[in-house]
């Protein structure tokens, strides 16, 4: 049984007082939240004040991105060290603005999930298609060259532990979500790829969606079998939302 994961991407948004009064409602807003994993992503600058903020909380903390190298003269980077030292157990790779605006290939994502790994924090791999691909119907193919390319070389057992998040980049941040049936065959295909690359693992793993997730759409991708899940940027920066977004089944009663 996997249990769904809500994660929330702040992006580069929030001070330190902003992001920690974000988390202070939040937290009360889903005290109760049992069934589903709640994890917040804010910038590098809050980690450690929203870590510290939702210690003994049912909320979980991830970073955005992180550098591969234990230390040393990496100017402006961040090594997998010093994220698990801010409190943060998850840490976002490879998402699209990060293969867009800073060149990540998925030779570098590759590094840094085993990195990640290596340190104990769970990576969430993102992998999307944009729309010139998805119109050249060329979706498929690079899935699937992102998902081998992205998360190759590691064990079974390592294998079993990450989560890979499914975002078509012409839907993230644009209010165009894939519909759920467009989601479930393309996270069904990254579920196979993922089984002839890990056997068993791909089962275990959570195959989150994102791309304009919000409280009015969630509750019918959730509905679809691979949908372990979502991605949720800005959806996730105000409480009332983001939390409708966490009790997505309450909606269903
Ligand atoms: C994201 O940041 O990964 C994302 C999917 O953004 P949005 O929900 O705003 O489309």
């Amino acid at each position: 049984m996997r249990k769904p994961l809500m994660a929330g991407n702040w992006k580069m948004n929030k001070t330190i007082p902003e992001a920690i009064s974000v988390v202070k409602a939040l937290k009360s807003a889903v005290a109760d939240v049992t069934d589903v994993e709640i994890l917040i992503c804010p910038t590098f600058t809050a980690l450690y004040a929203v870590s510290n903020e939702v210690k003994d909380s049912n909320i979980n903390i991830g970073a955005q991105s992180l550098f591969w190298e234990t230390k040393g003269a990496f100017t402006g980077e961040v090594s997998p060290v010093m994220v698990k030292d801010t409190g943060c157990s998850y840490v976002i790779i490879g998402h699209s603005e990060r293969r867009q605006y800073f060149g990540e290939t998925d030779e570098i994502i590759n590094k840094k999930m085993k990195a990640a790994i290596t340190i104990g924090l769970t990576p969430i791999v993102c992998i999307g298609e944009t729309l010139k691909e998805r119109e050249c119907n060329i979706t498929f193919k690079v899935i699937e060259k992102q998902t081998r390319g992205g998360l190759t070389g590691l064990t079974l057992e390592q294998a079993a532990l990450v989560v890979i998040a499914y975002e078509p980049v012409w839907a993230i941040g644009t209010g165009k979500t894939a519909t759920p049936d467009q989601a479930q065959e393309v996270h069904a295909f990254v579920r196979k790829i993922y089984a002839e690359m890990y056997k068993d693992a791909a089962e275990k793993i959570r195959i989150l969606y994102g791309g304009s997730v919000n409280s009015g759409n969630v509750s019918e991708l959730m509905k679809k079998p691979d949908i372990d899940g979502g991605l949720v940027g800005g959806a996730s920066l105000e409480v009332e939302s983001f939390a409708k977004l966490v009790k997505y089944s309450k909606q269903q009663l």
